[in-house]
């Protein structure tokens, strides 16, 4: 059970969370929990207090960050003895953080935070509930602000201390988004990266469920911040879950959706505000009906047109590319070959400027950031291509045009001017939903 920012963001959500869990003891869960929300932004400039070497400045930012979990835990916990041991631990988690801090262990202090604060009011509560460090399992690369979990290693590991843990309690708790590295540095899954977590340890333990508790009631067929009147998704394929993931849809971290599949366990996102909705349940393909599930967009991506004398060879250009941007750990979500350029995006930003210059030896290259990515995704749509151009003009003038190629065909994906994303959004979702 992974339970987001919103869910455990202060007394009342806690409670409620709680609440969720006590339902659930007799299957005996792991609770997988966020940092409190907004916690982790405000971790990013406790970071700089230390990155621009001002220790008031950190003092001071320390000062806010027990103030904010000391409050918490005064309002939330009545019992004396777990009050004061769950302040105790804010404190001792607060006054780890040192001018020589490296950016990965500040920002995991939320996870930390929040974990201990949950351990001490479900105890309080007269749940047996153990706090577990998920570093003791969730092994990854080197890489410390996008940590690449190394699956079969947390496989051996999470099993064995989970099931310690365990022993005479009811329910573990353990962070999100954090993981250590093979040598023994502190890491993060990169920004959302609790779902991530959540999934990675029900395949490590053979879940029945992967339960994610947010603050919407399921997946629903946009972004609700974007389209007044969206529908919640009753169920959906891990394919059309995961591609949703990838191209926008901000309700799962990207790559939730791959351990689930590997052990094929059912996925289901609920929202904690309204515990008795269905939710959204991600399952096999074979389950799922055919047709469009839901439109999403990426705005943040680049659009990447090469071109000249280079597409006298397209497939030996298409092949340098690669090259490149692999080499650039640049990734490319859609591509269009056209007679003259090849056209895809990116969201790689921070990347594709050093992978341009490099493009730029054999083709030339431009770079706009004029276009948000909107994506149509749902089993077996091919025909909607042709439909969604009359939804929409900027669909039908659109410069890059894709449909997924995967036996399902899964996504239709295009891009349109920034200024214009809301406003097709809206269009399509009209024209295929309302
Ligand atoms: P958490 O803190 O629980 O991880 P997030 O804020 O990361 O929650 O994700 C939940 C939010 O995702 C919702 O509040 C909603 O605004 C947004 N969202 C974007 N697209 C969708 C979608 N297709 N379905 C549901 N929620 C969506
Ligand atoms: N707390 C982390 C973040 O805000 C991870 C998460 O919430 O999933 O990115
Ligand atoms: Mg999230």
């Amino acid at each position: 059970m992974k339970f987001g920012g919103t869910s455990v963001g202060g007394k009342q959500a806690i409670e409620r969370t709680i609440g969720i869990v006590r339902g659930r003891l007799s299957q005996r869960p792991i609770v997988v929990v966020s940092a409190m929300s907004k916690v982790t932004d405000f971790l990013y400039t406790v970071y700089d207090a230390i990155d621009s070497a001002d220790s008031s400045l950190l003092e001071e930012r320390l000062r806010e960050l027990r103030a904010r979990h000391l409050s918490v835990v005064n309002e939330l916990i009545s019992d004396p003895f777990w009050r004061e041991e769950a302040a105790s631990r804010v404190e001792a988690l607060a006054a780890s953080i040192t001018m020589s801090s490296s950016m990965a262990s500040v920002i995991s202090k939320g996870e930390y935070l929040s974990s201990n604060i949950i351990v001490c009011a479900m105890n309080s509560l007269g749940i047996r509930a153990a706090w577990l460090d998920a570093r003791s399992y969730m092994v990854t690369d080197e890489d410390a602000l996008k940590g690449e979990p190394d699956f079969d290693e947390i496989c051996r590991r999470a099993p064995k201390e989970i099931d310690a843990a365990f022993s005479g309690q009811d329910v573990v708790v353990t962070q999100g988004f954090v993981g250590i590295s093979k040598n023994g540095t502190e890491t993060v899954l990169g920004r959302g990266g609790s779902d991530f977590s959540a999934s990675i340890t029900g395949m490590a333990v053979d879940a029945d469920v992967i339960e994610i508790w947010t603050d919407v009631d399921g997946v629903r067929s946009a972004d609700p911040r974007k389209v007044p009147a969206t529908r919640c998704i009753p169920k959906i394929s891990f394919e059309e879950a995961s591609e949703m993931a990838q191209f926008g849809a901000k309700v799962l971290h990207p790559r939730t959706i791959e351990p689930a599949v590997r052990k094929n366990i059912p996925v289901v996102v609920l929202n904690s505000m309204n515990p008795e909705g269905e939710g959204t349940t991600i399952l096999q393909g074979k389950y799922i009906e055919d047709g469009p599930k839901s439109v999403s967009s990426k705005e943040k991506i680049a659009v990447v047109t090469v071109s000249g004398e280079a597409m006298e060879n397209p497939s030996a250009l298409l092949s340098s590319l690669l090259s490149v941007l692999s080499e650039k750990r640049v990734s490319v979500d859609v591509v269009a070959v056209k007679e003259d350029c090849i056209i895809f995006t990116t969201d790689s930003l921070d990347r594709i400027q050093g992978a341009c210059k490099l493009i730029s030896e054999f083709a030339e290259v431009s770079v706009s950031e004029d276009y948000a990515q909107i994506s149509v995704i749902g089993k077996n749509v091919p025909q909607l291509k042709t439909a969604l151009r009359g939804a929409s003009a900027h669909v039908a003038a659109s410069p890059i045009m894709y449909l997924s190629r995967t036996p399902s065909f899964v996504n239709i994906s295009f891009v349109v001017p920034k200024a214009a994303a809301c406003e097709v959004i809206n269009d399509i979702h009209k024209y295929i939903f309302e």
